[in-house]
């Protein structure tokens, strides 16, 4: 069944009644939070981010429960606490949440829910959703796996090493 969705004012219970699917891409520049958190790089606010969310309905226990689930992938740009170069950091979210009756009943049941829960909100703002998880996904302290070593240290690595010149020394004969 086709319906169109609302993702600022999603009605959760119908939703997942339906078992909608809700899915965009969106570019960066309409995920202010995200924007902000990110190193500002030539084309990133026009960067897309695709996500999907989707509502399913289970049977555990003789009851039904309601289930939704979040994914998105977008490449964020940020800098690199190592040598202060931008890096794209590619951010993938996926996310099921379990619905509650309210916020009370979530507050109440999450430290005994392995799970997250969500309550039922008839008027839910996805993009909020997103832009958290999103920026749940970042890396506190992003760094590249290997940086392009800085001119100086570029340099210096073509010095010869003083120990190195010493244990050339120490070598044994041949
Ligand atoms: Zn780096």
């Amino acid at each position: 069944m086709k319906t169109d969705w609302n993702p600022s004012v999603l009605d959760l219970h119908r939703f997942t009644q339906l078992e909608g699917v809700w899915q965009d891409a969106t570019p960066l520049s309409k995920l202010s939070r995200v924007l902000e958190a990110c190193l500002d790089q030539p084309g990133l606010a026009e960067r897309s981010c695709q996500w999907t969310l989707s509502g399913e309905l289970r049977t555990m226990a003789g009851q039904s429960q309601a289930w939704l689930h979040l994914t998105a992938q977008v490449t964020l740009s940020q800098q690199c606490q190592r040598c202060l170069e931008p890096m794209d950091i590619p951010v993938q979210v996926d996310r099921w949440f379990r619905l509650v009756a309210d916020e009370a009943t979530a507050l109440a049941e999450d430290d005994a829910a392995e799970e997250d829960l969500l309550a039922m909100d008839l008027e839910f703002n996805a993009w909020s959703l997103l832009e958290d998880d999103v920026l749940l996904a970042m890396p506190l302290v992003p760094r590249h796996d290997a940086c392009h070593a800085p001119l100086s240290a570029a340099l210096e690595d073509d010095l010869p090493h003083p120990f190195a010149a010493l244990a050339s020394l120490k070598a044994p004969k041949q």
